[in-house]
C-alpha cells in the first residue's frame, strides 16, 4: 500500500511534533517500529468491518498457538498489558467471584516470586494484577534453595524476566521451571523484546515456562499496542476471561478488532521471513556505521551480533582510555538536542554508546554517521 508520508507528516507538523531519528531500536519512547505497511492496510479495512471479538481473540489464539507451538494463545494490550493479565490469571484464575474482587486480594494466593536480578520497571504491572512481589537472591547471586524456600502456600507464580543486557546469573529458565513445578506453581515470563530471532517464539515454553509475553509492536513490527500471551490453556483462558470484551480487570487495557487481526497479519509475515537476509541487512547497515568510525582516534567500534544482549546487529562505539574528546554524556546530549534529534542506544556498560539499525533507513544511517563524526571529532 502506498502510504501518504506527506499528508502523514503533516498532520504531526500540525502539533508541533517534530520527527526524531531513532538508534536506539523497538524502545516505546521513541516511536517503538516502523508498523508494516501490508499492516496498516488490513487494519484499515478490518476497522470498518464489525465481528464478534470473542470469536476473533479465539480464533487469533489459535492462530498464535500454532506458531507459537503454545497449547493457547491471546492478543493482549502490548506485553505490558500481558503480564497485567499473567498475574491476574495466576491470582483469580477464571473464578468469576475472586475475578470481579481484584484488585482486592483478600483470601487469594498473590505473592509472585521474582530474582532480585529480575526486578525492572515493568514489575508494576505484576502488582495492577492483584501481586504482591517476593524477592529472592542479590545482584550477585541467586540460589535454587533461596527460590524452594520462598515458595509457599501464598505463591501464585514465579516471575522470570527475558531481555538483552539483564544479569545472567540468575538462575536459568529451565531450573527456575523444575523446582517451581515440583511445587505445583507457574512460571510467566516476560520476553517482550526477545524477537527476533523467530526461535524465541517457541524457546520458552519449550524451557517449561507456563505463559509467556512478547510485544506485538517491537521486532515482530505490529500494530505498536498490541502484544501476545502464549502458554498453557488453562492459564491462557484464565488472562483472557480477565481482558476486553469482558468487564473486568483486562478492560481498560483494550485491543481493538482491527488490531488483533493486525497482530496476527504482523505476525505470519515476521515468521516466514528470511532471518539471515534479515540480519545480513542490519550487519551491512552497522558495518556502515563502524567503518566510518574506525579511524576516531581512542575510540574502538565493533559489529555487536550475539544471542543475549545484541540480538540484532548492533555498531558499539567504546570509548578507551585514551580517548580525549567530549565526554559521553555530552555526546548524547548534543546528538539529542540537534536540528533533528538522534537517539543512540545507551544500555551497554557506562563508557559504551551504540547505534542500532532496526529503525533506520539508509538515509538516516547515512546522517546518524555524520552526526557522529562532528560531535565525536569536535
Ligand atoms: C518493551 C518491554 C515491555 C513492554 O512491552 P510493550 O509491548 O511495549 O507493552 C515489557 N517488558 C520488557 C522487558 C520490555 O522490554
Amino acid at each position: 500500500m502506498a502510504i501518504d508520508l506527506s499528508s502523514a507528516a503533516q498532520a504531526y507538523q500540525r502539533l508541533g511534533v517534530k520527527p526524531v531519528i531513532n538508534a536506539t531500536g523497538s524502545v516505546t519512547k521513541y516511536g517503538g517500529t516502523r508498523t508494516r505497511p501490508e499492516v496498516m492496510e488490513v487494519m484499515a479495512g478490518a476497522a470498518r468491518i464489525m465481528v464478534n471479538v470473542d470469536e476473533l481473540n479465539r480464533k487469533a489464539g489459535e492462530e498464535i498457538a500454532r506458531i507459537t507451538g503454545a497449547e493457547a494463545g491471546f492478543v493482549c494490550s502490548g506485553a505490558a498489558g500481558g503480564l497485567v493479565l499473567q498475574a491476574a490469571a495466576c491470582i483469580a484464575g477464571k473464578d468469576p467471584v475472586k475475578m470481579r474482587r481484584l484488585p482486592d486480594t483478600t483470601g487469594m494466593k498473590r505473592e509472585i516470586i521474582i530474582q532480585n536480578m529480575h526486578r525492572f520497571p515493568y514489575e508494576q504491572a505484576y502488582r495492577a494484577g492483584g501481586a504482591k512481589l517476593v524477592e529472592i537472591g542479590d545482584s550477585r547471586y541467586s540460589h535454587p534453595w533461596e527460590l524452594e524456600g520462598a515458595i509457599g502456600e501464598n505463591t501464585a507464580a514465579v516471575a522470570f524476566l527475558c531481555a538483552p543486557l539483564t544479569n545472567r546469573r540468575a538462575i536459568p529458565l529451565p531450573q527456575v521451571c523444575e523446582i517451581a513445578h515440583s511445587r505445583g506453581v507457574p512460571v510467566i515470563v516476560d520476553a517482550a523484546s526477545m524477537l527476533p530471532p523467530r526461535e524465541n517464539l517457541k524457546r520458552y515454553l519449550a524451557d517449561g515456562a507456563d505463559m509467556v509475553a512478547f510485544s506485538g509492536g517491537k521486532g515482530i513490527r505490529g500494530p505498536q499496542g498490541t502484544g501476545i500471551l502464549c502458554g498453557r490453556a488453562d492459564l491462557i483462558e484464565a488472562a483472557a476471561a480477565h481482558a476486553n470484551p469482558a468487564q473486568f480487570l483486562g478492560r481498560p487495557m483494550k485491543v481493538a478488532k482491527e488490531e488483533i487481526v493486525g497482530l496476527i497479519t504482523a505476525l505470519n509475515m515476521f515468521v516466514e521471513e528470511d532471518e539471515d537476509a534479515e540480519m545480513r541487512a542490519y550487519a551491512a547497515m552497522a558495518q556502515q556505521v563502524v567503518d566510518a568510525l574506525s579511524e576516531v582516534p581512542g575510540l574502538d567500534v565493533t559489529l555487536m551480533h550475539d544471542k543475549h544482549d545484541y540480538l540484532i546487529p548492533h555498531a558499539l562505539l567504546r570509548f578507551s582510555e585514551d580517548w580525549r574528546g567530549p565526554s559521553k554524556n555530552e555526546i548524547t546530549k548534543a546528538m539529542e538536542e540537534g536540528e533533528l534529534p538522534i537517539y543512540l542506544h545507551q544500555l551497554g556498560q557506562p563508557e559504551e554508546l551504540a547505534v542500532d539499525p532496526l529503525n533506520l533507513t539508509q538515509e538516516e544511517t547515512t546522517i546518524v554517521i555524520q552526526r557522529l563524526r562532528e560531535e565525536l571529532t569536535r
